[in-house]
């Protein structure tokens, strides 16, 4: 089973299956790249209308009015094969064509043997066609996209409206993720508490699919959603999420326990489909509102008690809110954070990133460290997200860029202030960041063009019109802008595509699977790839073995960062580590008496 295809390196894996076809005006196929020429001959010419399943159809998954470009899901029809594909409408440069870059779905990325397929039909004419045909859809006045689209839609489409496909999840026709999340906040603004979520996963679904195919997999979904249908009644919705994620919201009135009952009791009976026999079992995680508590803090406790379920290996699982102790953490880190921000208790360590063309000292990322008077030592990853949702995160990183930029000062090297990379949460992309950042910057006389902001892919996804819009007047002012924990989200490309991107650094998680597994290099290869192709730096992140230094170097990475070359380390130790070539070589003894700082690594 290809465990890649799912989660973090599922995104970037599909990256790898890309293809693109061109249609004209009228929906007409004109061209199409090297993958499709081999899955379906003869292409050119056909109407999409006719390839394009009447189930999935056109989809879009997100419409951008600012951008004038669409992402799409379709299912297409090859001769008798089913091929999944998703991808964007991007008007071609070269005329008035409608181009669709695509790849394939995660789920048909194992059926490469099956299509008659391999991976090389993909990449590398295709990925750098794709890629370039994206920097000209990026950078160019897209117009003609919108009128296009209508009328491909109104051709392939057969009359439904695009609302109506947006809302409902074509599939199981219950209302989808976006539809979900609208329809909950909607019950949540009217009545304060009582509603409960429940998520439901189905067990073992890939197995499912991988075992009878994917029409039989197809008709499993269908019979959860009839199954969630049938016994919510009208208690409350049902939705489906994506893949085989679905979820339910329950009025204030529903008999939870018998709803739940009903819904487990799926998997106590066997099921013919196709005339398949098997059973399909469910994981629920049920979140009562019991606080004032957001439509998407609801889901997460849902979410959180599906996992809880799932590694106890039992059917249901309720969300814990007597989880005392972790709340209570929580709670003492939020309310210790304001005078740890008035008082500087939050110190800020420097990790190095090294030039991999000549091992030496490109400049520094900054991470902020808290070590509190009682509660010792919290991490950064619990300390950041508390920030976040007590929506403290904007001070934390306006005192971390502040305090940075006091710092270089001290980094100052042959009379040349020191590069700096600093981290800044999606939360903190606001015009009165922009304002700070620039205020500072005078203040400070900072040279713009030395500081370095990293965003996370994941994070800027709430609204990427807006995001866009920010890190374009951090842009303009010289800033860079580096995508952190590349991969690691959905939509990397959609991001490369929108957002005006320096530099991707790849998820430590990529690095580390890299040696000793072909998916994993492969993962990193095709990210230089894209990178080369948008002219953009790759940083790598996470380095511990001269192995992986020399395989990312070989592969063009052009920097790195982690515990090979050196640990994050306070200022002492960062100006020990200043125009060095690292890593600094064998452990060297303390320092001497004589008294040169040496690293301290926190
Ligand atoms: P990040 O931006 O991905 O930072 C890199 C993390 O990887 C750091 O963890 C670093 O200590 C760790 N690391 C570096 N080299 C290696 C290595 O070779 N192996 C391994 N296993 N790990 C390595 P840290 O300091 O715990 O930070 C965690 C995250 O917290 C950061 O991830 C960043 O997203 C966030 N963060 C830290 N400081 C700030 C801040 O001031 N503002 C914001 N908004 N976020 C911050
Ligand atoms: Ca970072
Ligand atoms: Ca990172």
């Amino acid at each position: 089973m290809d465990e890649v295809a799912d989660g973090a390196a599922g995104a970037l894996l599909r990256d790898l299956f890309r293809f693109h076809l061109e249609i004209d005006q009228s929906g007409r196929v004109t061209s199409t790249g090297a993958a499709l020429k081999k899955i379906a001959p003869g292409l050119e010419g056909a109407a999409l209308s006719d390839i394009a399943t009447s189930d999935t159809m056109l989809v879009p998954i997100r419409q951008d009015p600012s951008l004038e470009w669409c992402d799409v899901l379709m299912r297409l029809r090859f001769l008798s094969k089913d091929v999944g594909v998703r991808g964007a409408f991007v008007p071609s440069p070269f005329d008035g064509h409608l181009l669709f870059l695509g790849s394939l779905d995660p789920e048909d990325c194992d059926r490469l043997d099956e299509l008659g397929l391999q991976s090389t039909d993909f990449s590398p004419t295709d990925l750098t066609l794709d890629f370039s045909m994206l920097r000209w859809a990026r950078d160019a006045q897209v117009r003609e996209t919108k009128g296009a689209l209508a009328r491909l839609e109104a051709s392939i489409a057969r009359g439904r409206h695009l609302e109506e496909l947006v809302a409902v999840d074509a599939l199981t026709e219950l209302p989808n993720r976006v539809a979900f999340s609208s329809r909950l906040e909607d019950l949540l603004a009217e009545r304060p508490i009582g509603l409960t979520v429940v998520m439901v996963d189905v067990n073992r679904f890939k197995l499912i699919n991988d075992r009878f195919g994917h029409s039989v997999g197809d008709e499993a979904l269908r019979t959860v959603a009839d199954h969630l249908r049938m016994s919510v009644g009208s208690s409350g919705v049902a939705a489906r999420l994506g893949g085989d994620e679905f979820a339910i919201v329950l009025f204030e009135s529903a008999d939870v326990d018998k709803i739940v009952r009903s819904i487990s009791a799926l998997g106590e009976r066997v099921l013919t489909i196709d005339g398949n026999r098997m059973t399909i079992a469910l994981t629920l995680g049920v979140a009562p509102r019991t606080d004032e508590v957001s439509g998407s803090v609801l889901l997460g406790h849902a979410d959180i008690a599906m996992y809880e379920a799932r590694s106890a290996q039992v059917a249901v699982a309720w969300f814990d809110p007597d989880d005392r102790a972790q709340l209570d953490l929580r709670r003492s880190v939020a309310d210790a954070l304001p005078s740890a921000l008035r008082d500087a208790e939050i110190s800020l360590a420097f990790q190095p990133i090294v030039d991999l063309t000549d091992s030496r000292m490109h400049g520094f990322e900054v991470l902020s460290r808290w070590n509190h008077p009682t509660m010792g030592a919290i991490s950064p990853e619990l300390f950041i997200d508390v920030a976040e949702r007590t929506r403290q995160i904007q001070e934390l990183d306006e005192y971390v860029v502040a305090r940075s930029m006091g710092s270089a000062f001290d980094l100052v090297l042959d009379g040349e202030l020191p590069r700096l990379n600093v981290n800044l949460s999606a939360m903190s992309l606001t015009p009165r960041m922009v304002d700070y950042l620039a205020g500072l910057i005078a203040d400070y006389d900072f040279p713009a063009t030395k500081l370095t902001i990293e965003v996370t892919e994941t994070a800027s996804v709430a609204d990427l019109t807006h995001t866009a819009q920010i890190l374009h007047a951090m842009h303009e002012m010289g800033i860079s802008v580096a995508l952190d924990d590349f991969g690691t989200g959905f939509a990397s490309l959609t991001y490369l595509q929108a957002l005006p991107v320096d530099v991707v650094k790849i998820d430590r998680s990529f690095v580390a699977d890299m040696v000793g597994s072909e998916k994993s290099l492969q993962l990193v290869r095709s990210v230089v790839q894209v990178a080369q192709a948008l002219e953009l730096t790759v940083t790598a992140e996470g380095i511990e073995t001269v192995e992986q230094q020399m395989l990312l170097r070989s592969l063009g990475v052009d920097r790195a960062q982690g515990y090979l070359f050196a640990r994050p380390v306070d200022l002492a130790g960062a100006r020990t580590m200043l125009g060095r070539v690292l890593p600094l070589g064998t452990p060297r003894p303390p320092a001497p008496a004589s008294g040169r700082a040496s690293a301290t690594s926190c």
